[in-house]
């Protein structure tokens, strides 16, 4: 017998649909519904409250371009801050950057992060580097109680409910801003830009309002709706796409490179039109 999951995101009437291998772990923990699955297609899985969060199969896409394109862009990122991003595979990327000398991952389920170590070593790697702290607690909390401290902020939450709605809030992007030294960059991944017309540009305007320079990017990512990601970045000095790249390194990345790091900001005609409405 086939056993088929649907996954029944945020945009009503629409679904993604994965045959199911197995199912490796599942738990309703303090804060979310929280499974481990693999499947045929995206090998294994994890989802929270029955969205999909990441898969081995297209995870580099998403992990790589939410990191490299601000660590890239500031010369010299030493202190990194992460909130959310429980599976590790930010800090994974984060990391491979040598002037890191120290990245803080904030998540508020402490289950992420240990399904995440037993189930996906391959995207949690980092979480036991030695310059890797870890806390349990709200990101949004923590980034009110930081003042002039990151170089680089990267937001990788859950859709804008349960926990992560402040997460999508001004009065959250104004602490991040205040968090972040005189030269920092912040970061956040701000959903699809077919099927988030409404928050997207209330995102914009926000960023907007603190940064002289924000910018959207684009990813394809298959497992999230709609297949087209957003990203937006805010930065106080730096210009992601005036950056001189060619000193600048490119890892062991599968999906970004200096070219997509530049080519990723050419946005089609409806997204300008969205970002700027
Ligand atoms: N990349 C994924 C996506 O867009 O589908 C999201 C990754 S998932 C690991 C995001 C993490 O944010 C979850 O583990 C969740 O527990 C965490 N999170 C949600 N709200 C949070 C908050 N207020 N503070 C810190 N972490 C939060």
């Amino acid at each position: 017998m086939e056993l088929w999951y649907t996954e029944r995101g945020i945009v009503p009437g629409l679904g993604l649909s994965v045959q199911v291998t197995k199912v490796l772990h599942e738990e309703q923990t303090e804060f979310q519904h929280l499974a481990i699955v693999d499947t045929k297609i995206f090998g294994r899985m994890l989802w929270l409250d029955n969205i999909i969060m990441t898969s081995i199969k297209d995870e580099f896409v998403y992990h790589e371009m939410i990191s490299h394109v601000a660590l890239n862009t500031h010369p010299n990122p030493k202190k990194v801050l992460v909130i959310g991003g429980g599976d590790g595979g930010v800090i994974r990327e984060v990391i491979k950057h040598p002037s890191v000398e120290k990245a803080i991952l904030v998540e508020i389920d402490r289950r992420v992060v240990e399904t995440s170590k037993q189930y996906l070593p391959e995207i949690a790697c980092g979480l036991d580097d030695p310059r890797v702290e870890v806390l349990f607690e709200d990101g949004i909390k923590y980034a009110q109680e930081h003042k002039n401290e990151f170089d680089i902020i990267i937001t990788d939450s859950t859709d804008p409910i349960g926990p992560a709605v402040g997460l999508f809030e001004g009065s959250f992007y104004k602490s991040c801003y205040e968090a972040l030294k005189e030269d920092g960059i912040f970061v956040a991944q701000t959903e699809s830009p077919y099927h988030d017309a409404e928050l997207i540009p209330k995102i914009q305007k926000n960023i907007r309002s603190l940064y002289p320079i924000t910018k959207v990017y684009l990813a394809h990512i298959p497992t999230y709706p709609g297949g087209c990601w957003t990203f937006t970045m805010g930065s106080k000095k730096y210009d992601p796409e005036a950056v001189d790249l060619s000193n600048k390194p490119t890892f062991d990345t599968r999906y970004y490179n200096h070219e997509i790091h530049k080519a990723a900001f050419v946005l089609p005609n409806f997204v300008r039109e969205l970002i700027n409405k």
